[in-house]
């Protein structure tokens, strides 16, 4: 197994190579995942993570990979000291989005930056906030990664097809111990603004890591956030901050067009109100879009 100590402090560097944190933060960032890891104590040094941060690649795809590998590392040491109940997928995601939830700011200064940057323009705001929900591991690149893309031609125009593959595979062991867990009605679902920051269960991904900027629909608080499986580029939910069904009807128009003119580079477009066509979650009204 990998050497533990290396682990954090190559989580730590990760950290300070994506901008999650910064200088001032290292060593509390260090402690926070110690405290997590149920440790006590490090060799690690602030000029010694910055080296490691140095190291950490650019690519965008070998920059996810060096996540996997660490977020990996972390997992298992997790799993070998009886830190997760099992050792399959749910409950590796649910342990390492805790870690990674510790290096993302909270709420106030996330909109804080959003609202600066949209000042500049949309396109920087939007931007900003794509990038941050993938250094964040909301969006788990390095299962984007793995989706197969093709363009299929038809008699009807070009058809773009994709296999998403970055929803977490069935997990036997999860599902098992879903069975008997006792029902829970928190968050209402998976579209609340409830999940803003929670720690995630067996049957509900966690979501430490995750952040939403408010943004006003006809006159009323909605959330805007990326979907974590990404089924197109930039794709984003927009959300009422209250969990009510999904009904479309002449006002549905108009609060697409309030979106839109607030982030005119994105598109956004509604699934059917009705069972079966729409397929998506039609106990909370939202929408998707994207760039
Ligand atoms: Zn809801």
């Amino acid at each position: 197994m990998a050497d533990i100590n290396v682990a954090v402090k190559k989580l730590a560097a990760y950290g300070l190579a994506t901008g999650l944190i910064e200088k001032e933060d290292i060593i509390y960032t260090v402690n926070s995942i110690l405290i997590v890891l149920g440790l006590d104590n490090t060799d690690a040094e602030i000029a010694e993570i910055e080296k490691l941060s140095a190291e950490v690649p650019t690519d965008e795809a070998e920059l996810g990979c060096y996540l996997e590998k660490v977020l990996g590392e972390l997992d298992d040491y997790a799993a070998a000291t009886g830190l997760i109940e099992n050792d399959s997928v749910v409950y590796r995601d649910l342990f390492d989005t805790k870690l990674m939830g510790l290096m993302v700011e909270r709420p106030s200064a996330i909109i804080k930056k959003f609202n600066a940057k949209y000042k500049e323009s949309p396109e920087a705001a939007t931007y900003y906030y794509y990038n941050l929900s993938k250094n964040s591991d909301y969006i788990r690149r390095y299962r984007i990664s793995k989706d197969m893309k093709w363009i299929a031609p038809t008699e009807y125009g070009d058809l773009d097809i994709t296999i998403n593959l970055s929803k977490p595979e069935k997990d036997p062991k999860a599902i098992a111990a879903a069975r008997n867990a006792k029902q829970s009605g928190y968050p209402k679902c998976q579209l609340c603004w409830e999940n803003e920051g929670y720690s995630g269960r067996v049957d509900h991904p966690a979501r430490e890591n995750h952040r939403i900027i408010p943004v006003t629909i006809q006159d009323t608080k909605w959330g805007f956030q990326y979907s974590p499986y990404v089924y197109y580029n930039e794709h984003c939910i927009v959300f009422n901050s209250q969990h009510i069904p999904m009904k479309i009807e002449h006002n549905t128009f108009c609060k697409l067009f309030d979106f839109v003119k607030a982030f005119p580079h994105y598109f956004v477009g509604s699934n059917a109100d009705l069972p079966i066509v729409g397929g998506s979650i039609l106990s909370h009204d939202h929408f998707q879009g994207g760039h």
